[in-house]
């Protein structure tokens, strides 16, 4: 009987790997994996185990979702333990949940391995915490995907006038819609927002600036990239522990 294990890798240092992660990429037969903050994770594995990307750059999906399905249901035929690997969390903006429901529909046995998300991570390598005492009482991961040009936003941007950290994965090429809403819901141009690339990696950048300023000063920023909007960034002048 085979089975598939829908894994996360993390947000890129590779120590930031689960035991339970290091456990299954070592056994597996067949590794499936997205482009990876850090690709060392493949040399973990076992001789004789094979890879398949199926990665996407810069948002565009290399080969469409439901193709992937389809290759991890096809491997799972074939192989007896198959790792579906992907960056920081599976469930986190990861599309593991339809992959799951694919094999499921399929009566391929699966596991879910969680992995440590950049959303919370890649913040806490830049020192920022997502929630402080007297500061920011909660925190709310965001795509920062959606069309500008949509109709429709599904995003509640009217729940974001409180000083609650906001944190948006994959919106770097939307920073400037980003700013603008916030500032029309009523924040002010000077309210604090930090653009962290490569985060928890060597290569890890962060700029810090205002919803004014951030586009300007993030011009040339690399992706991977999340952006971090709330009073909790000031921490980080106190905190930046990884740089330093
Ligand atoms: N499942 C992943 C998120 C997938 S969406 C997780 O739980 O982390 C991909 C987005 O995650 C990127 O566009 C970026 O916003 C963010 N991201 C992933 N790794 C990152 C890193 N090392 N540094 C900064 N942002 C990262």
């Amino acid at each position: 009987m085979s089975k598939v294990y829908l894994t996360g890798a993390g947000p890129g240092d590779i120590e930031l790997l689960t035991l339970k992660a290091f456990k299954v990429i070592k056994e597996a037969d067949v590794i499936i994996y997205d482009r990876l903050a850090n690709p060392e994770i493949l040399e973990i594995t076992k001789d004789g185990c094979e890879f398949v990307y199926v990665g996407k750059e810069d948002g565009r999906h290399i080969m469409p979702q439901d193709d992937i399905n389809e290759v991890i249901y096809q491997n799972s035929l074939k192989h007896k333990i198959v790792v579906r690997l992907k960056g920081g969390d599976p469930f986190v903006f990861g599309r593991g949940g339809e992959e799951a429901i694919y094999l499921e529909k399929r009566g391929i046995e699966f596991d879910i391995i969680p992995g440590i998300t950049s959303a919370i991570s890649v913040p806490a390598y830049a020192g920022i915490p997502v929630t402080h005492r007297g500061i920011s009482v909660s925190f709310r991961v965001v795509t920062g995907h959606e069309s500008p040009n949509k109709k429709i936003s599904q995003i509640p941007w009217n729940n974001f006038k409180t000083d609650d950290t906001i944190i948006f994965l994959m919106g770097l090429h939307n920073l400037a819609h980003i700013s603008k809403k916030l500032i029309e819901i009523g924040k002010s141009c000077d309210y604090p927002i930090a653009v962290i690339s490569k985060g928890t990696t060597p290569q890890q950048k962060v700029v810090v600036g205002t919803l004014e300023n951030i586009v300007e000063r993030t011009k040339d920023t690399p992706t991977p990239a999340l952006i971090v909007v709330g009073k909790v960034v000031e921490l980080r002048e106190q905190l930046k522990w990884f740089e330093n």
